[in-house]
């Protein structure tokens, strides 16, 4: 007895220290990062107790976000709380080593502990062959880019299996041979450990007993081995996962998504008006980023669910959320001792390799023969995300892709000057005409031409602030008064509001665009100038509720104004003709005989969660099918605009809004609508070029519509004869 609880001691505290010292290294690594933003802080206003409470039990002891994939789901959430019970048994074993009859206090004789821990060792085992068949179906060998767990470290996975397996079979084990030699603390309920007993019975009591002795300790030996491969593995997230998602970027759309926070430099916004000069402008090192960049790094599993909903992933880009977060890890932990060096002259004593790993450029083209010759993430990687939100919405640990992603384009932008060609037209246009085609100011109001009645305008009766009668300021936004298919959806909403007897106005000339392209691009100082310029007009004009058909216009104006002062309520033109159908005062009465599929958009739907009110919309239209694509609602397909892709080459892999199209033509609709003008364009040309392929002649109609649903009720709600034309 006294050798086993040496050894069991011995052990123990090898391991701890092992364990310790990796978990000392790791801290002072994502401490070493920069500050975050206050709100960070579990004591700040955005960060109430009770929400990240409630974030511990949604993400963490349910595992909400996992069960979306419902046999991972069930097998991760069986695992999980297989080992928190299994806890238990460590103590049990722990006691053995000094009494071999140990049990916990009150509760451990028990018959109901012994069936829960044996239940709760077979509900893991069961977890193992889950996982090792899942990873077996989906093994990158056989599908190549279509797994998940393409470029995820494979090996390393199965050795985690093995070891979760270790861990219950040799529990079992001693087990049973502590019943042979009646020293186990149950006498009833432990039905798995007496069906190893049985077994084990014959051998004698002797034997039995040498197995109770080394079976303990090699339990034991398992569960520290497994301790120090953790803390040395992707598989530390069991630790740092729920201290992620205690401190993920929280907001009305879960973490992370809907508004962008401003460029940070040491925990504080960069004034743009006055910079100071060491303000760091974006992320253009691995040193750059904040310890939650670090943690969020430290926190990913390699499950590849993010990976799996990227357009840009599926389309044969090379941006693979789960690949960016994995190579800056990679990079993070090689570069480590160089992080950590003391000062130069450390620095110039390490290793040749950890120096070139130190001095890496973090956005360039990567070198895949000689890695540390090239950069950590390519440009091509960094220009491919629509900032879609999927990766965000997937991630069961809260890491926040997007933002990290946003801020490598804000150096590249920024500091290097770096971006795709195409969009420095785009750029120059804002600047220079307040609009991404350039048209200025007195092009807004064109669309309002050859309606059947006066389009209020702001100012036009010389008015200094928006009357007390109008409802809603109506921003039309760049799209929707210049683009030839957007102005169609103004039009229409225009029409809807003035039937409805909705008092509204519009801007007209006092509109400049929301900024949310020059946001997403990473040219934030171009955005908080237009921003800035907006809400001081809003604010002039005395706007409170305000009413715009797309997508980003509402994400930026909603999500993003409040940092600048502009506090509004905004609400999005499908919710408000929702509302006004249910009130009854638009009636839609003309049946349209049509199946329609809709689109949703990213900065409407997972960045908002605004997924019924188009769907009603549609639903109100006496004759209307909808039909549902495979990817819709959170898991809707990315149109390929968003991130200011709208204003770039797409020239890698496949075009995603040729896919998205594809995907909507499949079911066979006879109108696809969207309730986003990005979306729209996007769609139709996507629409034109399925055609193209299936040989249609490029002078053709379109083989499908794609329109607003706010069209489509403008048809239903009156004759064809007053439906605005194209
Ligand atoms: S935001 Fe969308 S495009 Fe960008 S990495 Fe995530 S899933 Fe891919
Ligand atoms: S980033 Fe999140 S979703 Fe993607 S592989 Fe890592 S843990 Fe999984």
């Amino acid at each position: 007895m006294i050798v086993r609880t040496i050894l069991g001691l011995a052990m123990t505290v090898v391991a701890l220290a092992v364990v310790a010292r990796r978990v000392a290294y790791l801290y002072r690594l994502a401490t070493a990062g920069q500050p975050a933003e206050p709100e960070r802080s579990i004591g700040s206003a955005a960060r109430s107790l009770g929400s990240v409470l409630g974030a511990e039990v949604a993400e963490v002891l349910i595992q909400r976000k996992l069960l979306k994939w419902t046999v991972p789901g069930l097998a991760h959430l069986a695992a999980f709380w297989g080992f928190m019970l299994l806890l238990v048994t460590v103590i049990e074993g722990y006691g053995a080593l000094f009494w071999r009859d140990f049990a916990i206090p009150l509760i451990g004789r028990q018959a109901w502990l012994g069936w829960l821990e044996d239940t709760m060792a077979l509900a893991t085992l069961a977890s193992v062959v889950v996982f090792a068949i899942i990873r077996w179906r989906n093994t990158p060998a056989t599908l190549g880019r279509r797994s998940r767990f393409f470029g995820s470290h494979l090996d390393a996975a199965w050795l985690v299996l093995f070891m979760i397996f270790n861990v219950v079979w040799t529990l079992l084990l001693y087990r049973g041979a502590q019943i042979n030699t009646g020293y186990f603390p149950f006498e009833r309920g432990a039905y798995a450990s007496e069906a190893v007993a049985r077994v084990l019975e014959p051998l004698g009591e002797q034997a039995n007993t040498v197995i109770e002795h080394v079976g303990v300790l090699v339990a034991m030996a398992v569960i520290l081995g497994f301790l120090v491969l953790v803390v040395h593995s992707k598989h530390m997230h069991i630790f740092t996962a729920p201290l992620n998602v205690a401190l993920a970027r929280r907001t009305s759309s879960g973490a992370a998504l809907g508004a962008l926070q401003p460029v940070y430099s040491a925990g504080a916004p960069v004034d743009f008006e006055d910079p100071g000069e060491d303000d760091l402008m974006g992320r253009g090192s691995i040193a750059d980023f904040t310890w939650k960049g670090v943690l969020d790094m430290l926190s990913c599993t390699e499950c590849g669910r993010c990976q799996s909903q990227c357009p840009a992933w599926n389309t044969g880009k090379p941006l693979s959320p789960k690949l960016v977060v994995m190579n800056l890890r990679d990079h993070a932990l090689a570069r480590a001792p160089y992080t950590l060096a003391a000062d130069d002259d450390a620095r110039a004593a390490l290793p040749d390799p950890v120096r070139a790993e130190g001095e890496r450029v973090l956005v360039a083209p990567v070198d895949e023969a000689n890695p540390v010759a090239g950069g950590v993430i390519d440009p091509d990687v960094l220009w491919s995300c629509t900032t879609c939100g999927a990766c965000v919405n997937q991630c069961p640990v809260d890491i926040e892709h997007i933002d990290h992603i946003v801020d490598m384009r804000r150096y590249q932008v920024l500091v290097e000057g770096a971006f795709p060609d195409e969009a420095a037209v785009m750029l120059r246009n804002l600047e220079h005409a307040g609009d991404p085609w350039g048209r200025g100011a007195s092009a807004r109001l064109e669309w309002a031409g050859g309606l059947d009645f006066e389009v209020p305008v702001f100012g036009a009766g010389g008015e200094e602030r928006l009357p007390e009668d109008i409802e809603y300021l109506f921003w039309v936004g760049c799209a929707g008064a210049l683009d030839d298919k957007a102005q169609n959806t103004t039009r229409a909403v225009a029409t809807l509001l003035h039937q409805a007897g909705v008092r509204y106005m519009v801007l007209g000339e006092g509109e400049t665009c929301t900024g949310d392209a020059a946001r997403r691009i990473g040219h934030e100082f171009l955005f908080q100038m237009l921003a800035a310029q907006n809400v001081e007009t809003l604010n002039a004009v005395g706007a409170t509720r305000i009413v715009v058909t797309c997508a980003h216009c509402f994400n930026t104006i909603a999500n993003e104004y409040p940092q600048l002062g502009g506090h509004y309520e905004v609400v999005h033109h499908s919710t408000l003709l929702s509302r006004l159908v249910a009130e009854g005062r638009l009636t839609p009465i003309t049946p349209l005989d049509a199946t329609i599929t809709y689109h949703d958009a990213c900065y409407l739907g997972r960045h908002n969660q605004i997924f019924a009110p188009p769907r009603e919309v549609l639903g109100a239209v006496p004759g209307t099918r909808l039909v549902e694509m495979a990817r819709s609602g959170e898991r809707s397909f990315c149109c390929g605009a968003g991130g200011a892709r709208m204003w770039m080459d797409e020239s890698i892999g496949e075009r995603i809004n040729t896919n998205r199209a594809r995907e909507a033509m499949s079911t066979k609709p006879d109108l696809v609508a969207a309730a986003c003008p990005f979306c729209i364009v996007m769609l139709s040309d996507g629409v034109r070029a399925v055609d193209a392929e299936n040989g249609a002649d490029a002078a053709a109609d379109p083989s499908v519509e794609v329109t607003d649903i706010a069209e489509v009720l403008l048809r239903a709600v009156q004759p064809a004869a007053v439906t605005p034309t194209t």
